[in-house]
């Protein structure tokens, strides 16, 4: 292998960066079981990356949802956004709320468009939450399908740091929760009643995802919003609500879809927690945010 990197070496003295001896990570994991990337700084080599997929001219579609006074975080998310997040890409960003005169008006950069969308607000954020699924699925219907190759679904109450690159396009794509990426699934919070659709016994389950964030193709983020939309409308009916809500349906889908690629959590990250050795570079975090004031109750 030392040999691969020397001839590698030789390849590669454009952007003065190696592909092999420079980008393995010994101190992580950076692929499942199933052979998917784990994306972790270090791992990839951002120039050659950006070299692939920028002459693609896609269009990434990002749905965020701000309603009742999450309206407050759009400003950091939408210009953070503009920083970090796919930086030279076509975007197309999908703003729901129930308050259209509160969106923030954020200078975007060329090839990219915002658009507001008017959903009705709610005094449950449980059902906030629940809904963000059927509203996607219907706005990737209504238009997204035809705008966009790959969606991103995030929380508004974030914002980016440092890169979010093509690195992290894939079929489909989920991120390592922060909170469990250092333990053993024993631990992780999923559904763990039989009597719920999002159910995962305690002998199953490879990562626990934050649901904060689900990406890929648009038809593969499509379909995954659309079982678990049933499967959550499945549980109401007979009066459960899994753990975390869509999170939980969403471990469990991703359970038996495995996805394509997996993000570290330096794609989702928490403000509150600290920064561990492994991680080099926080590219996206939750702000902290005091629930009682934002939440409907
Ligand atoms: N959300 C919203 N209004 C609310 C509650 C939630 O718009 O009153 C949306 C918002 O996009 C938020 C996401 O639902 O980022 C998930 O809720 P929250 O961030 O409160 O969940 P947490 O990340 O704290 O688990
Ligand atoms: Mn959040």
């Amino acid at each position: 292998s030392l040999f691969l990197c020397l001839v590698l070496n030789q390849d590669t003295t454009q952007s003065g960066r190696t592909l092999f001896c420079s980008s393995r990570r010994t101190d992580v994991v950076s692929v499942t079981p199933w052979l998917a990337p784990i994306v972790w700084e270090g791992t990839f080599d951002p120039v050659l990356v950006d070299n692939i997929y920028k002459p693609m001219n896609l269009t990434i579609a990002t749905t965020v949802f701000a309603i009742g006074k999450y309206v407050r975080f759009l400003q950091d998310f939408l210009d953070t956004a503009e920083k970090h997040f796919m930086v030279g890409f076509n975007m197309r960003y999908y703003v729901f709320t129930d308050r259209p005169h509160d969106v923030p008006s954020v200078n975007l950069t060329r090839g990219r468009h915002l658009s507001v969308i008017q959903v009705p607000g709610s005094n449950r954020w449980q059902e906030i939450s629940a809904r963000r699924m059927e509203i996607i699925q219907t706005t990737i219907e209504r238009q997204i399908r035809r705008e966009a190759d790959y969606i991103f679904c995030l929380d508004v109450d974030s914002k980016f740091h440092a890169r979010w690159g093509p690195e992290s396009l894939g079929r489909l794509v989920a991120v390592i929760h922060p909170g469990y990426y250092e333990q053993t699934r024993d631990r992780f919070p999923y559904e763990r009643r039989p009597a719920s659709t999002a159910y995962i016994p305690m002998d199953e389950g490879d990562y626990y995802y934050g649901g904060a964030m689900i990406g890929g193709f648009v038809e593969d983020v499509y379909t995954l919003t659309k079982v678990c939309q049933t499967r959550f409308e499945e549980d109401a009916g007979n009066s459960i609500e899994a753990a975390w809500q869509e999170e939980s349906h969403l471990n469990r889908y991703l359970l038996y879809n495995k996805p394509s690629k997996v993000l570290s959590p330096e794609y989702l990250w928490q403000d509150f927690k600290a920064k561990t050795k492994e991680v080099k570079v926080i590219r996206f975090s939750g702000v902290i945010k005091n629930y009682a004031d934002v939440r409907p109750n």
